[in-house]
């Protein structure tokens, strides 16, 4: 599974240009394709974009004699769109003799039907960005001003966006109304910062001020801020923020994605059916729900696996005939950690098994006595459409298995996943405030014409 995207903006800060290549690196567990940035001294826009990581992307970047004061970033992995130069986002266009930029975390689950009206009317496309369809909208209103067209735009799309957008006199941090991704809101020197995290403000300095409401449309420019309001819609705040996707050391959606997780460990402990000697988490992400697992069971929490941090983007990804070699290149076990031992190994969610499968097969050889996985969130059966990349269904290994099925092939002495209740219980905002899609099938908006829809949910 991997995250759509993280985005960044600026306003009134000492160094833009400084600040947005930091905030990028904070955010670049969310995407790892692409990278950009759209700065600005009030007299004239620079734009830095690549393929690749922050850190190659910018290697040549020359930011410590910036005089940017404001800006914005964005961070890609590709859900909607190919991955290729022409879709690097910020994307940015010319109109009137005035740049604006845009860059978006997100899906929208209508753009399709959208992008077909605008070309029939005669709109051309440079990319294959949902997100382009959202500037031309905007562009393309008949309203009287700024705020009227963006509002006027933002009101025909579906799905989910938390977008940061650059103009010649400031910058927008918008979040569509259902809120599915986070966006939160500093201060910094004389200035603003929004970012998809908070981890983003401890690098640069700044101090969190909020979450974004849903549906809530930010505006920073040299007045300050000024707030405007969506119509209304079901909150629907992605829960897998807080299971997987989020930095532990970030709040998002106002709460504190360490403390969250653990406290699903700890839930997850008292449900469960079964005690092993050991717990151990699969790193990383597995790390602070086991935390929270042990403390509940009492039972020492040991880091049976040991992750190698130089493997990332750039390996290639093993043939199925050698995707053991790739599973133990990524993780290896410690034997000494786990033999004679009932080991309870803690994973924040199955999406395939066959990783799971290829783990457990490490743990036996490494001679546990018996081998029990308890799983951090409910049995994942459906697709993402908000922003999330899933595979399809039929590649999501409890689409059509049940539990007992899924510990047979996994090899297991015993599986539990958390419960539905369970999970959103552990997390202190309202429970029916979250979306559940990828568990329940229920999807709070309509997918109407997502690309790929089908395939995905065959
Ligand atoms: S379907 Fe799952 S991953 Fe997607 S937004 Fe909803 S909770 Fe998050």
């Amino acid at each position: 599974m991997k995250e759509s995207c993280g985005v960044i903006g600026v306003f009134n800060v000492r160094n833009a240009l400084k600040v947005l290549y930091l905030s990028l690196f904070s955010l670049q567990h969310r995407g790892q394709e692409s990278c950009g940035i759209v700065v600005s001294d009030f007299k004239k826009v620079s734009i830095h974009k690549g393929m690749g990581l922050v850190e190659e992307v910018f290697s040549e970047l020359n930011f410590e004699n910036s005089k940017g004061a404001f800006g914005i970033g964005h961070v890609r992995y590709s859900t909607t769109g190919c991955s290729s130069e022409r879709n690097i986002q910020p994307f940015v266009v010319n109109y009137k003799g005035k740049t604006y930029a845009i860059a978006h975390n997100g899906n929208l689950t209508n753009s399709y039907s959208l992008r077909k009206e605008l070309e029939d009317e005669g709109t051309l496309f440079q990319s294959t960005l949902d997100t382009e369809v959202i500037m031309h909208l905007f562009l393309k209103s008949k309203k009287e001003n700024f705020i009227e067209k963006l509002i006027d735009a933002l009101k025909k799309l579906q799905g989910s966006y938390a977008l940061v957008i650059f103009t010649p006199e400031g910058i927008y941090g918008i979040k569509d109304p259902n809120g599915f991704r986070p966006l939160c809101l500093g201060k910094l020197d004389n200035g603003y910062i929004v970012s998809s995290e908070s981890c983003t403000f401890d690098l640069v300095g700044a101090t969190y001020i909020r979450e974004i409401e849903s549906g809530e449309i930010l505006f920073i420019n040299n007045q300050g801020l000024k707030s405007y309001c969506l119509p209304r819609k079901k909150i629907s705040r992605c829960i897998f923020e807080f299971i997987y996707f989020a930095r532990p050391d970030s709040k998002v959606f106002g709460r504190s994605v360490y403390v969250t997780r653990k406290k699903l460990g700890e839930t997850l402990g008292k449900e469960l059916p079964f005690k092993g000697d050991i717990v151990i988490p699969v790193p990383d992400s597995g790390n602070i729900a086991a935390l929270g697992v042990a403390r509940k069971l009492k039972i020492p929490l040991e880091m049976g696996f040991i992750r190698n941090h130089y493997v990332g983007r750039t390996f290639i990804k093993p043939l199925p005939a050698s995707r053991e070699l790739g599973v133990k290149i990524k993780l290896n076990v410690i034997p000494e950690v786990i033999r004679n031992k009932n080991v309870l190994v803690v994973e924040d969610s199955i999406v395939r098994g066959t990783t799971s499968t290829l783990r457990i097969k490490e743990i036996r050889k490494a001679g546990a006595k018996k081998v029990y996985m308890a799983v951090s969130c409910p049995p994942i059966k459906h697709p993402c459409f908000f922003g999330i990349d899933f595979p399809s269904k039929k590649e999501l290994i409890a689409s059509d298995k049940n539990s007992e099925e899924i510990r047979k092939i996994i090899g297991l002495d015993g599986l539990y996943y958390l419960s539905l209740e369970g999970m959103l219980s552990s997390i202190s905002l309202p429970t029916e405030e979250f979306c559940t899609s990828c568990f329940t099938g229920h999807y709070p908006v309509e997918i109407i014409d997502f690309k790929g829809k089908e395939q995905f949910e065959k």
